[in-house]
């Protein structure tokens, strides 16, 4: 840990760097590299990660030195402001804020204005001789203060928060509706009824002193660390505990003095298409949080985006420019030098930058720059975007796109004649703004709570409605298909939370009334209550009554349609090209697992080469041949399984050569028979209800009881090779089925190259003997069509003793495919078909860090891959291996097999796209 616990900055005076995010978090990284950088930043220091982790290692106490070094970076604060922390005549506010190394965008706590009092507040009007704004900075303190540091808050999610109801109480009385037109009398008085909130609330007083206010503030942010929000978004960005937040204490700057000063935040390109575009929101005379809090709806930095603004909202030009003119010709001087600071911090960084400004008395202050969230669109856009104008590397836009950001872009949009006869009826409810790409319908929920309870109810598509949305709101936006918000900007919190989440989001619909307590929205007249179906364009954010049918996304279109981009402005040229680079760096191999040649024709156009797993029990399911697979399950003679076998041969035939068909010129590895045989067959009912008469409870309790506790323990029976042992008629029917196929498609001209699999080996011996069973159908098979093909015959590696005994398998398998769904829960001893009931309590638990089912658990099954692949070479130099587990698709897992040099990767077919480009990115990190 370092000596140095507090880093001071001024412009061309920080003792930080952008280089130390580590120590600084990303906000003060920034804030220091901005001030190397010359832009105007308001004097301030920051109290690094260090003493976040020393705080929480030490019961919630400070190093030793860290008073001293606070006091030392105040006074240099004060130096540079040229007032006093708590001086009567001269008082310097500042702002305290979070920021950790990854930006946590609304999760921690903030606090402005600290240092009012009741003596401050006075000199402050004696400098400014303006009450109303002195009032109106410390009636904010006072609520933020009681909020964040003193726990004053609404204590249900239905109720108001309390300072915002004596608030719309004060205004009601003096019957006004704008916070605009409350007087210094009236923000007086709240001040007064805000203490006595705290007081009564709190149970202590509101402290008037300055340097118990600042520890009180300090405190809260480190606190707000380990709050419930932040834990859950730290949980779904993989951001580490360990990492803690660091603390900025900044001198103040106000927007809110008049009609000369504003505060904004903005991108130096489009987040939601990734055009380029600077473009941004700000209010005149109002503070930060009012335009990022969504409580006033902001207006546009760009007189472009104004004008559009303005006619989305049928907006005349005469009340545009009156009420909610641009910044560019509120004030054009700040907006120009806005607009310069803009292009040096991107350039400076080379990448799209997320801004925050304030506008004091016609001074701009820079407060925040960071590299801007983005929805896929954006990300894919910007990145090939910036190589097309020299400003990075194809490599470079490689590693910037996270893979899920490609899922964004393959999201589906609304069947347009679906959507012109929705609103040809008239059910287009209202038009908010479109904050979220994609689209999606739901049911209506009211509430984060109700969008879990419906969730677990077995809703699938869920829309939540807020009149805007707080970061407690975000365990119900992960589950909703689409967030609905009556309030807040592009860069309200629902717009940029539900972004980065890659929700469908229309936010700021003005006209949308809604009531929390009797669960109904209005909208141009029309009511929708709970449970109703309603559908958001997350591109035009439009709000439709009922269920519009969705299709796919251009991307599909242009992949398996016959959709043509007409230029550089659409998402499937920066796509394209994106992928074109991805394969061209990538070294692993990328397969997909599929067992219908739809489903492999689907996957090879997305970019895959090859099959590397083809379950062949899942062609066992549909129409007849489930008569015939049961006869199979259930004949007692040899001769009668044969009978049974020879009815699935030509089905089993047919199958493959449409697998081979689809992936003509590249591998399809098939598996032999695996099957869970009770899958096949129906199921009886428990007699439950005599348990249930002498207990005196219903027989459906017991029922949902018996439910709820039954077990799937992994199926370690009569599985995988182990039929084929028993009953090599099966897998010669197999071998006979894949090697007729094969010669009769190449006879077609078709490249093919099967390779067949035999699963659940944990004896050398097994595969030995299975493969004798596949060579000698094989050659039968050339003998009598005159043709022969070239195959391979391997194993999957997917239990612990296979790993152990690679070496031996690896003298006759010419492949081994890791099966690492089956060797994880081997390997861990836990079932993969019901450990969902407690995973969840593990993860959160700490146990585990991620679904070892999901997430391949490098440490312990890793061990087993390493081991195989070792003891596999060690046996046959040049073995093919291979992974066909789900980890496949995830981009950890695939980074973990990239480091240990398989041929290759296999998915589903919708995670091709994903896989390469972690393939790609793997390659790139070495
Ligand atoms: C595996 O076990 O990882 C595998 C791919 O086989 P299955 O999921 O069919 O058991
Ligand atoms: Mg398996």
């Amino acid at each position: 840990m370092s000596e140095k616990f507090v880093f001071k900055f001024a412009p061309n005076e920080s003792e930080g760097s952008a280089g130390m995010k580590n120590t600084l978090g990303g906000k003060g990284a920034n804030l220091a590299e901005m001030c190397n950088l010359g832009v105007p930043v308001p004097a301030g220091f920051t109290i690094s990660t260090d003493v976040c982790t020393y705080y929480y290692a030490n019961g919630r106490t400070y190093p030793a030195s860290l008073e001293k070094e606070v006091a030392e970076a105040l006074a240099f604060v004060e130096k540079h402001v040229g007032a006093g922390f708590g001086d009567n005549n001269n008082p310097l506010l500042v702002s305290v804020r979070s920021g950790s190394r990854a930006s946590m965008p609304g999760m921690m706590d903030t606090i402005l204005n600290l240092g009012l009092n009741d003596k401050t507040v006075e000199a402050l009007i004696a400098q400014t001789g303006n009450k109303r704004f002195a009032y109106d900075a410390y009636r904010r303190f006072v609520a933020m203060y009681g909020d964040v540091v003193m726990g004053v808050k609404p204590k249900t999610e239905t109720e108001h928060d309390p300072f915002e109801e004596v608030m719309e109480a004060v205004k009601h009385k003096r019957g006004i509706k704008n916070d605009l037109d409350m007087t210094w009398e009236d923000l007086k008085e709240l001040v007064a009824a805000f203490k006595a909130i705290v007081r009564e609330r709190a149970g202590r007083p509101f402290p008037e002193d300055p340097k118990e206010q600042l520890w009180g503030a300090i405190g809260a942010v480190f606190s707000s660390w380990m709050n419930d929000r932040a834990i859950v978004y730290r949980k779904m960005n993989s951001i580490p505990e360990a990492w803690g937040t660091a603390v900025n204490v900044q001198a103040m700057v106000f927007g809110n003095m008049g009609d000369d000063c504003a505060t904004g935040v903005g991108f130096s390109r489009d987040s939601g298409t990734g055009e380029k575009r600077p473009n941004g929101e700000y209010l005149i005379n109002a503070q930060g949080e009012d335009v990022v809090a969504g409580i006033r709806t902001p207006m546009q930095l760009t007189k472009a985006d104004s004008l559009a603004w303005a006619k989305d909202h049928n907006v005349p030009e005469n009340e545009r420019a009156k009420n909610f003119p641009s910044l560019e010709e509120h004030m054009p001087e700040a907006f120009a030098q806005l607009m310069a600071i803009y292009q040096k911090l991107e350039d400076h960084y080379r990448d799209m930058q997320d801004l925050e400004f304030t506008i004091q008395k016609g001074k701009l202050y820079m407060l925040q720059t960071r590299n801007g969230k983005r929805t896929g669109f954006a990300a894919v856009r910007i990145a090939v975007d910036m190589v097309d104008e020299g400003i990075i590397t194809p490599q470079e836009a490689v590693s910037r796109v996270e893979p899920e950001h490609l899922d964004h872009v393959l999201k589906p949009i609304f069947n347009p004649s679906a959507k012109k006869s929705a609103i040809k009826e008239g059910q287009l409810l209202g038009r908010g703004l479109p904050a979220g790409p994609g689209a999606a319908y739901g049911q209506v929920v009211f509430s984060a709570s109700e969008a879990e309870q419906w969730v677990n109810a077995g809703k699938k598509s869920i829309i939540l409605v807020r009149h805007e949305t707080s970061p407690e709101d975000i365990k119900g936006m992960q589950i909703a298909q689409g967030v609905l918000t009556a309030r807040g900007g592009m860069t309200s919190h629902a717009a940029v939370v539900g972004r980065q989440m890659g929700k469908v989001c229309v936010v700021g619909c003005a006209e949308l009334d809604i009531e929390y307590s009797t669960r109904t929205m209005k909208l141009n007249g029309k009511a929708v209550k709970e449970g109703d179906w309603i559908s958001l364009d997350g591109f035009t954010g439009e709000i439709i009554a009922g269920k519009v049918d969705t299709m796919q996304s251009t991307v599909q279109q242009a992949l398996f349609g016959d959709y043509k981009p007409t230029d550089k402005n659409d998402i499937v040229y920066h796509y394209t090209k994106l992928m074109g680079w991805c394969n061209e760096f990538k070294k692993l191999g990328i397969r997909t697992n599929a067992d219908r040649p739809q489903d492999a024709a689907v996957a090879r156009t997305y970019g895959a080469q090859g099959i590397g797993l083809c379950r062949t029990e899942h062609m066992f399911f549909s129409g007849a041949r489930i008569k015939a697979v049961r006869e199979m399950i259930l004949a007692e003679t040899l001769e009668d399984r044969q009978k049974a076998l020879a009815k699935l041969l030509p089905m089993q035939k047919e199958d493959f050569k449409g697998i081979f068909k689809a992936m003509d010129g590249f591998p399809v590895t098939v598996r032999t028979l695996d099957p869970p045989l009770h899958e096949f067959l129906p199921h009886e009912e428990h007699q439950i209800a005599e348990m249930a008469a002498e207990l005196g409870v219903t027989p459906e309790k017991v029922a949902g009881k018996v439910k709820a506790l039954t077990e799937s323990n992994p199926m370690l029976g009569h599985r995988g090779c182990r039929l084929g042992i028993v009953y090599p008629e099966i897998t010669e029917m197999q071998a006979r089925a894949i090697m007729e196929a094969a010669v009769e498609c190449s006879q077609e001209g078709i490249n093919v190259f099967p390779e067949i699999m035999i699963p659940l080996v944990g004896f050398v011996s097994e595969l030995k003997a299975q493969e004798t069973v596949v060579r000698k159908t094989a050659e039968s098979v050339f003998a009598e069509k005159g043709a022969k093909v070239d195959y391979l015959v391997g194993t999957m590696i997917e239990l612990p003793r296979a790993a152990l005994t690679a070496d031996q398998i690896g003298t006759v398998a010419e492949f081994f495919s890791f099966g690492t769904n089956d060797l994880t829960q081997t390997t861990l001893g836990i079932s993969r078909d019901d450990a969902g009931g407690f995973l969840k309590a593990y993860q959160d638990a700490k146990v585990v860090d991620n679904d070892p089912f999901q997430t391949l658990d490098q440490e312990g099954v890793g061990q087993l891959l390493k081991m195989a692949r070792d003891k596999g070479r060690m046996a046959r130099p040049n073995i093919k291996l291979g992974i066909c587990g789900e980890h496949g698709g995830d981009p950890k897992s695939i980074e973990f097999c990239h480091k240990l040099g398989l041929n290759y990767v296999s998915c589903s077919p919708p995670r091709v796209p994903v896989a390469i480009l972690a393939a790609a990115q793997s390659a790139l990190k070495d």
